[in-house]
């Protein structure tokens, strides 16, 4: 029996290429005997078919996993009669019933990846956006109302068990680091609108008690318009950002913009049992079924998820084999052994996948 098992859910659009070609290559990075991957239903066009975006059995299945791993969900013609897309039900569900309430989403800027931003070179830009995943704004999907067709309303809702969990991860995350670019200190960024709405004056001061017990990390702030400013013009000043979910949501795509796009940034939804992970990006239904996709969110999830695995069993086999993966991938884009097409080269999903695998034997 191996040792860990990992349900996979490939989902709609991209999903599927993304999340086969991640299994190919964490087999090839862990050898036998390591990893199971037990293949499960879900997304929106499981839904199209069941009428269930995340079935019974698959929700079953994810709780007594190991971990998580999946492509991407979501069709843009699958709705629900209020107009919210059905897809991202998988994940949601997921997030709460699991109580995955960090969702990590490393921003690093590889060598052989040109940012749009001139002057960044790789290792400038190595920042961790810590978003809290299960309070905020999107805690109340579907409670919102509509009103005679004039008003619509949506509630944030934070707690303090929820924001004092989500900084401590940040700054035990930080405590972890070598600490920003720019100086090498260790720093936390409490990322709000703490000047306009007391929910976010709350979220601060909640992070300000936390970091009462983090001498060595430093706190920070940033109000969530003017942070959007700094990332683009002194992104090696930031170590780990927290952020409210859906300010979180919001920044980490602009993030993932400034070291290459979606096609590059990982994702990791943690909580203190279960974990879930998949690139930072949608189902990119556009380009769907091509074999056009880029792998490389998908797969450096898949690191995230064996580092977590190997630091929750102490397993430094497994830490070993996330280095590579990693290492793989920076091997692949930064000698240009195969480009994605979204970061301006020809090569395609399988042929990523082929790349990373042969730099992983050559390793
Ligand atoms: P969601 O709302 O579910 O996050 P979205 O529609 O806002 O999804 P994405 O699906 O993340 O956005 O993708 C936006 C665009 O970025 C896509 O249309 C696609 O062209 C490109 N893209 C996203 N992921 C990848 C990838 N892995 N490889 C190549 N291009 C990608």
């Amino acid at each position: 029996m191996a040792k860990y098992e990992i349900v996979t859910i490939d989902g709609d659009g991209i999903g599927p290429e993304v999340c086969q070609s991640t299994v190919e290559i964490l087999r090839a990075a862990c050898g036998a005997g390591m990893l199971s991957f037990i293949p499960c239903d879900g997304g929106a066009s499981h839904y199209l078919k069941s009428g269930s975006v995340l079935p019974e059995d698959t929700f079953e299945a994810c709780k007594a996993a190991d971990a998580i791993l999946h492509g991407a969900a979501g069709l843009p013609g699958v709705t629900y009669p209020d107009g919210t897309e059905v897809g991202n039900d998988l994940h949601l569900i997921l997030r709460f019933k699991l109580d995955l309430y960090a969702n990590m989403r490393p921003i690093r800027l590889y060598a052989g990846v040109e940012s749009p931003l001139r002057h960044w070179r790789p290792g400038q830009i190595d920042y961790v956006i810590v978003r809290e995943n299960t309070e905020g704004l999107y805690a109340s999907r579907g409670g919102g109302i509509v009103l005679r067709d004039e008003l619509a309303t949506d509630t944030i809702v934070v707690t303090r068990k929820g924001i004092e969990r989500v900084a401590r991860f940040a700054f035990e995350l930080s405590r972890r680091r070598k600490g920003a670019p720019r100086d090498g200190r260790r720093r936390v960024t409490v990322c709000d609108k703490a000047n306009i709405l007391r929910s976010y004056a709350f979220f601060r001061s909640v992070c300000d008690d936390v970091s009462g017990s983090y001498d060595d990390v430093e706190i920070d702030y940033a109000y969530a318009d003017a942070i959007t400013v700094h990332m683009l013009k002194r992104p090696d000043f930031y170590d780990v950002i927290v952020a409210e979910n859906m300010f979180g949501d919001i920044i980490s795509d602009l993030g993932a913009g400034t070291v290459g796009g979606m096609g590059v940034s990982p994702s990791a939804e943690l909580g203190d049992r279960h974990g879930l992970f998949q690139g930072a990006h949608g189902s990119a239904p556009d380009i769907a079924g091509q074999n056009a996709a880029s792998p490389v969110a998908t797969v450096l999830s898949g690191a995230l998820m064996l580092r977590w695995l190997a630091d929750k069993h102490t397993d430094a086999g497994l830490a070993a084999a996330a280095d590579r993966v990693e290492r793989a991938v920076e091997h692949v884009l930064s000698n240009k052994l195969a480009v994605p097409r979204d970061l301006g080269g020809t090569a395609s999903c399988t042929e990523m996948t082929s790349a990373i695998c042969r730099a992983l034997t050559s390793d």
